[in-house]
């Protein structure tokens, strides 16, 4: 799904030459795909999806154990809950 949203993180990501995040395709906050209300869909995508991809929390479950398997509604810095997703495949 493409969206504004996610134009201006790529946008954003070559003008910043930042790399967005791998999972932007098929993540629910970077596609807009359920949950989140916009204002804070848009500010985890400004924040994390177009840089600090790093120190999100969906991203570290998305390593561990697979894009698909990330709950839809985790959120972004929600690192306590993506631990014991986490923990549970270590
Ligand atoms: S919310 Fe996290 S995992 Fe999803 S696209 Fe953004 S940075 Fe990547």
């Amino acid at each position: 799904m493409f969206t504004y949203d996610r134009f201006v993180v790529e946008e954003r990501a070559s003008r910043d030459e930042w790399t967005p995040c791998e999972y932007c395709s098929r993540c629910v906050v970077c596609t807009g795909g359920v949950g989140f209300d916009t204002r804070s869909a848009r500010r985890y995508r400004e924040h994390y999806c177009s840089g600090a991809w790093r120190s999100c929390a969906r991203w570290a479950v998305a390593r561990a154990i697979g894009i698909d398997k990330v709950p839809d509604d985790l959120l972004p810095n929600d690192h306590d809950r993506a631990d014991t997703y986490i923990l549970e495949v270590v």
